[in-house]
């Protein structure tokens, strides 16, 4: 009895011994399978963001003409045509000068379609280049106040877009073009200018070395100055840098011209705008009213020449094609000896670029309350 006794215990043992044994297998066993578990579902999760990664990738979207759907802004390279379809043999929209912003929504192998005033057009991408896309816009819209780097002071300028053009080129455009949107009048397309009398230099090169030297000016003064051209080697109408301004939405589209008249004796200087009924702009007549005679005003004082004044007219296409304050300003006569002696010095120049800037500063800071 007491022998079976001893075996039941011994039996026990071993069975709780076998158990136990078991037991720490099955332990074992679990946490390497948990250990898995965990791995795997690392695994699984990263595969989860990796796929995530891959839906948000834009993935390049064609549009009914089969361009590329994109949302960024570029801007030309060069002067290039805007046309209405994508081929050389489109018709052009307008041209564009060098450093002009626009937005693209599409691009091919070759063309890039942008939106110019609303219209779909097209320009060869090769003359673009990619500013910024949707994603930075914010960044890129932030405006900066520019300050002056010598006295490290906010100046008038204020970094105010000013454009200047320098009023014709080397080689007249005789094509035509409306003299205003939607008008069946046409114009040529940039005419050629004075000569002066004495010297024999060309229009546009006296513009150009004036529009330079209130480049100079205006930059001096914290404006951010845009030029139509740098270069008397240019092709482009005078709707065109109308375009180039309205496209900036430019403070003010000032624009550089030497006048002429059969009579060698006129002198002095003056400004033009168009009228108060002009058919494309009246609406910016009081501010283009201003601007020119501020100009005036400032470019008679600085240079001691004569002012005749303002002369509306609606017969310009620079100034009918304009959205922004325009002004012609013609600066002097290089048909008047005298004056054409003074009109081809830097000295001068200089006077004439301070002259024209007082009347911008003075239009941008008090604006259309001019009294005549
Ligand atoms: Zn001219």
């Amino acid at each position: 009895m007491r022998k079976g006794y001893m075996r039941v215990i011994a039996c026990m043992l071993v069975l709780i011994l076998a158990f136990s044994l078991t037991g720490c297998g099955k332990d074992k066993t679990e946490n390497e399978k948990k250990k898995t578990t965990t791995e795997a579902t690392t695994e699984a999760t990263t595969e989860a963001i990796t796929t995530t990664e891959a839906t948000t990738e834009p993935e390049p979207t064609v549009d009914e003409d089969g361009f590329t759907i994109v949302k960024q802004t570029v801007k030309t390279t060069d002067y290039v045509n805007v046309r209405l379809s994508p081929s050389t043999d489109g018709d052009i929209y307008q041209q564009l000068a060098n450093d002009v912003e626009v937005e693209r929504i599409g691009y091919n192998e070759e063309w890039s379609k942008v939106v110019i005033d609303g219209n779909t057009c097209y320009i060869f991408s090769e003359n673009l280049t990619v500013v910024s896309d949707e994603k930075d816009e914010e960044e890129t819209e932030e405006g900066t106040t520019e300050k002056d780097p010598t006295t490290g002071q906010t100046s008038t300028g204020d970094g105010k877009i000013i454009v200047i053009d320098a009023g014709h080129q080397a080689t007249p455009n005789t094509d035509e073009e409306p003299v205003g949107p939607g008008s069946s009048e046409m114009k040529a397309k940039s005419s050629a200018g004075n000569t002066g009398v004495s010297t024999g230099i060309a229009e546009y090169e006296l513009n150009l070395e004036i529009a330079l030297q209130l480049e100079t000016e205006l930059t001096a003064r914290g404006y951010e100055v845009k030029m139509i051209r740098t270069s008397n080697e240019v092709d482009m109408s005078n709707a065109a840098r109308a375009e180039y301004a309205n496209n900036l939405d430019a403070a003010a589209f000032i624009r550089i011209h030497t006048n002429g008249s059969t009579d060698s004796s006129a002198s002095g200087c003056m400004t033009v705008c168009q009228t108060d009924e002009n058919p494309y702009n009246s609406d910016i007549y009081s501010a283009c009213k201003t601007l020119a005679t501020d100009v005036v005003n400032g470019l008679s004082a600085a240079t001691g020449a004569k002012s005749e004044g303002v002369w509306e007219t609606d017969s310009m296409s620079g100034i009918n094609w304009s959205k922004v304050p325009v002004t012609i300003v013609e600066v002097g006569y290089m048909t008047n000896p005298d004056e054409e002696a003074l009109l081809v010095t830097s000295e001068y120049q200089v006077k004439i670029a301070k002259g024209i800037a007082d009347g911008i500063d003075k239009f941008l800071t008090e604006g259309e309350s001019v009294t005549e």
